[in-house]
């Protein structure tokens, strides 16, 4: 699973070579890029397989490139310094969502059509790191992350506050117009926004100080996650309504969270069950004895049996994590590690030779057997 989830990350192109261009690129250089990028990927013109994603993560890198806080966090820390600062997920939205981040790039590229505005409001995504514990208790986690929200000041209408807006004349209020276009003997109609009022369908007397008119701001936003028990790594969980307004401000998008499942120093899930590998001295395994073995919460005396072999698994049930549908918690399992000394004092050595010297196979069943076999091998051999 862990390595599942570093292989995806893995996979994730540099931003810079998906822009194909320097490190050292300037403002100007990727947005140029990503224009050139998006108008060649662009599923209506591009039919290649895969055009899309090739689409979709171009925005992805302007997105992070064309911001210089995200720029800086990508250049230090890759990929992994961008948790938490809200890129948009672009892979859950239509290309027309894109459009309407970005679409002020493109100008009349795709003529109206592309300009139109998504009613749906526009996902984000974030992760939320929790650990091995937390995932047999489930947790609540407190989210900061920054989105674009409606105006505080003006409401989201983009008014100065005190002045009027005004229904638009062009469109009549709607917000959109229909757009006749002639090719040859054909006459295509289509409905746009309005270019006046860029389909808010009112015109605004005095813009908004805060926002420029736009209606909307960057505001930070602080929302408690219930991340339940049992959760795997890279699973997500979606808040409804906490994403993005769309540019008509209709309705907000939602939020993903993805959790991301911290490595444990001694555990690694398997499922529902914990596995951990126990070092078992030489003597310990032969003799037998009592060990503590950490699990979750709390070190667990086990019995070591005399003569517990290399690689022998012990179950503790219970012990590892809950399955998320029924609640009941997996086994931990302990792999036993036999361990060689690599240096003995003299006086080990001299109490090792004189056990060697008092070695009997008969007690030692496998290597019994084995000798056995390799004796039969060569007197079988001799006959033929
Ligand atoms: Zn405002
Ligand atoms: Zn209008």
């Amino acid at each position: 699973m862990l390595r599942a989830l570093e292989a995806m990350v893995a996979q994730k192109r540099d931003y810079y070579e998906v822009l194909g261009v320097s490190r050292g690129a300037s403002p100007d250089e990727i947005k140029s890029a990503y224009r050139k990028a998006a108008l060649q990927f662009h599923p209506d013109r591009n039919k290649e397989a895969g055009a899309e994603e090739r689409f979709k993560e171009a925005a992805e890198a302007y997105e992070v490139l064309s911001d210089p806080e995200k720029r800086a966090r990508y250049d230090r820390h890759g990929h992994a310094g961008l948790e938490g600062v809200g890129v948009h997920d672009f892979g859950g939205m239509n290309v027309e969502d894109i459009f309407s981040i970005f679409g002020d790039l493109f100008g009349d590229a795709f003529g109206g059509r592309m300009r139109r505005r998504a009613d749906r409001g526009i996902d984000i995504q974030t992760a939320i790191e929790i650990d091995l514990r937390e995932v047999v208790t489930g947790v609540e986690k407190t989210l900061r992350f920054e989105r674009l929200d409606f105006c505080e000041r003006c409401g989201g209408q983009g008014a100065e506050p005190g002045s009027r807006r005004r229904a638009c004349s062009t469109c009549g209020g709607y917000g959109q117009v229909e757009q006749q276009t002639q090719m040859g003997f054909f006459v295509t109609r289509q409905v746009v926004d309005c270019p006046r009022c860029d389909g808010r369908g009112a015109i605004v007397e005095k813009p908004c100080r805060t926002c420029d008119g736009q209606g909307r701001q960057r505001r930070e936003r602080v929302v408690q996650v219930k991340v339940p028990a049992g959760v795997h790594d890279g699973q997500s969980i979606r808040l409804r309504g906490e994403g993005e307004p769309s540019a008509s401000g209709s309705a907000r998008g939602d939020l993903r969270c993805v959790i991301r499942v911290k490595d444990h120093p001694f555990f690694q899930r398997d499922g529902d069950h914990l596995i951990c590998v126990l070092p078992v001295s030489f003597t310990q395994a032969a003799l037998g004895g009592q060990i503590d073995v950490p699990t979750l919460t709390d070190p667990a005396p086990i019995r070591i049996a005399p003569g517990t072999q290399h690689g022998t698994t012990i179950r503790l049930p219970g012990k590892g994590l809950p399955n998320m549908r029924t609640g009941r918690r997996g086994d931990q399992i302990i792999q036993v590690l036999v361990e060689i000394p690599r240096r003995l004092t003299r006086e080990q050595e001299e109490l090792l030779r004189r056990f060697a010297a008092t070695e009997d196979r008969s007690v030692m069943p496998e290597s019994k057997g084995f000798f056995d076999r390799v004796r039969e091998y060569f007197s079988g051999e001799g006959k033929t």
